[in-house]
């Protein structure tokens, strides 16, 4: 990782500037990179103040003098309004500086990361996506996994600001290769979550212990991170967040969001993904309810509820 300040380090600007992209933008500060910052919310301009980062009055002003210009934004309509200007606002593509860079970290619908890219490409601008896992912990520790769809000279641009802010990158291809990367992943994670958890409830009825369970499928055909590291049942995985009353973790809401960004792509691209399918309706009812508050892996008490169990 790069840490020492150079003179060399390109100017940031940063919008968006909440649970991940905070702590993200510190790192590059602390590593010695320039960054301007700006978010809608008064708060988080506060802490990034605090922490050494020049705060703008506005987006126009913030990318103003950039080079790389990254959002960290909670939907895609976020980033487009953003871009193009909403409300009669001038975008950030107007206000701009020729020759800077579009990066977007953001978690967004393939088709949409596409879209903004080529809006930054036509006028006249490079881009490239990053969308990340590894959380607020990730963002926070600079340990972050960023799938990159970007252009190979964009890439090797960009790749020292991500090295920064992350622990592992994997450049998937061209715009929007990342998002897909990403939304493929965490398609498999939510079926698989669910997975475990419903051998998880099926075992209890049947009387089988979960350390049991746990010490036959950790070392059989039915492993997997669901079970190994974000174990849906307290005990056999001291860290998983089940031993802490699900609490924190990745949230219901973002698996929820995560996959169905995964149907959106099932649909356009008319993919037959049932388990996909099943596993968003599954996590939409989840984070309407307890899945607002609760690591993803409390889906088990749903399955539990709904096999006519308390939790
Ligand atoms: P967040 O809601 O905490 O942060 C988003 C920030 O963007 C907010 O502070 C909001 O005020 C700001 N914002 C919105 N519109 C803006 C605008 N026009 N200009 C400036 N600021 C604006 O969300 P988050 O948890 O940081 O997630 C950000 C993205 O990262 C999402 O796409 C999410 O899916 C993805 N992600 C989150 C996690 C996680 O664990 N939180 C993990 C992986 C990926």
């Amino acid at each position: 990782m790069n840490t020492s300040p150079t003179d060399t380090q390109p100017r940031v600007a940063f919008l968006g500037l909440g649970h991940m992209g905070g702590p993200m933008a510190v790192n590059l500060v602390q590593a010695g990179v320039p960054v301007t910052g700006f978010d809608v919310v008064p708060a988080a301009l506060d802490v990034a103040r605090e922490n050494g980062i020049t705060v703008a009055e506005s987006p126009q002003e913030a990318v103003r003098d950039a080079q790389v210009i990254i959002t960290m934004f909670p939907s895609g309509q976020h980033v487009k309004d953003a871009y193009t200007g909403a409300d009669g606002a001038e975008g950030l593509l107007a206000a701009a500086p020729a020759g800077a860079t579009f990066l977007d970290c953001s978690t967004i619908n393939i088709s949409e990361a596409q879209e903004v890219a080529n809006l930054a490409k036509e006028a006249g601008f490079k881009a490239a996506e990053a969308p990340v896992s590894g959380g607020v912990v990730g963002a926070q520790a600079g340990t972050l996994a960023f799938m990159v769809g970007a252009p190979d000279d964009v890439y090797q641009e960009i790749y020292p600001l991500l090295d920064i802010m992350g622990a592992r990158i994997v450049h998937c291809g061209e715009n929007g290769m990342g998002q897909a990367a990403k939304i493929c992943n965490n398609m498999i994670l939510g079926i698989s979550m669910v997975a475990v958890s419903e051998a998880f409830v099926l075992a209890e009825k049947l009387g089988l212990e979960h350390q049991a369970m746990y010490d036959v499928v950790s070392k059989a055909s039915g492993q997997c991170w669901a079970l190994t590291t974000n174990c849906p049942v307290p005990g056999p995985v001291p860290t998983s967040p089940a031993n802490n009353d699900y609490q924190p973790g990745f949230g219901g809401a973002l698996m929820s969001k995560d996959l169905n960004l995964a149907v959106t792509a099932i649909e356009e691209n008319g993919v037959s993904a049932q388990m996909g399918q099943l596993a968003a309706e599954i996590y939409q009812k989840f984070s309407e309810g307890e899945g607002a508050r609760q690591d993803f892996s409390g889906i088990i008490n749903t399955i539990r509820e709904d096999s006519g169990d308390k939790k």
